[in-house]
């Protein structure tokens, strides 16, 4: 099933999918929040959510409940850069505690204030909302994994460990450098909701991409849903 996710600053739609949501009322299976395209210019994320709504249309089955974003970031898709339409870094946005004004580097726009674009505005509503259980968002850079489980948690670990036992991608709980008002911190660190950034090797075929992470995104998925 389709549904209206948000609408960007431009007016378009960000669309959302869910799978697995037939369930019976007494089942309350786990939920996965899937994001592609926070950074519009990370298009390998954009192409591997497609590869797998394709693949999740044409099986219309997940043992979870999986809903899955696959250009959150429309407006920055479509223009291929990496903020939205008001040039604001998306994954630097978010109202956490660390927010800050001040920008690392020029593409790294926070915003003028925390949770001022309307794409994480649908985002925090959502997870408000929904209270998923676990996030997985699609970015790419040099080829990582990036671990946010809260305390008690590994449901990140676990996940990781399977992509990356068909990818050969490392695990990492930090990627080096400060990140104030990412969806990490926001949900993964400040929401208790495990969320794990997965960075697709930058500059791959779109082919190339799906010939190296969309079995290995399954196995995430089975892992998943085994928890
Ligand atoms: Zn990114």
């Amino acid at each position: 099933m389709s549904f209206l996710f948000g609408m960007s600053v431009n007016g378009l739609a960000i669309s959302g999918h869910r799978f697995g949501f037939q369930s019976g009322p007494s089942q309350k299976k786990k939920h996965m929040l899937m994001l592609g395209g926070v950074h519009g210019d990370e298009v390998e994320g954009v192409v591997l959510a497609n590869a797998l709504l394709a693949a999740l249309l044409q099986k219309d089955t997940t043992e979870f409940q999986l809903t899955l974003v696959p250009s959150f970031n429309v407006d920055g898709v479509l223009a291929k850069t990496r903020g939205n339409a008001n040039g604001v870094d998306l994954n630097r946005n978010l109202p956490t505690k660390d927010w800050s004004p001040e920008a690392t580097t020029p593409r790294y726009q926070p915003g003028p204030s925390p949770l001022s674009e309307p794409e994480n505005k649908a985002l925090v509503d959502f997870i408000e909302k929904e209270k998923p259980d676990f996030i997985l968002s699609l970015h790419s850079w040099k080829p990582l994994l990036n671990i946010n489980d809260p305390d008690g948690s590994s449901v990140c670990q676990q996940v990781a460990t399977a992509i990356a036992s068909r990818t050969g991608d490392v695990i990492e709980p930090t990627i080096g450098y400060s990140t104030p008002g990412c969806l990490g911190t926001y949900a993964g660190f400040e929401r208790g909701i495990p969320t794990l950034t997965y960075e697709i090797e930058r500059g791959l075929s779109p082919k190339a991409v799906i010939e190296k992470n969309l079995a290995a995104c399954f196995d995430g998925f089975k892992k998943f849903a085994s928890i």
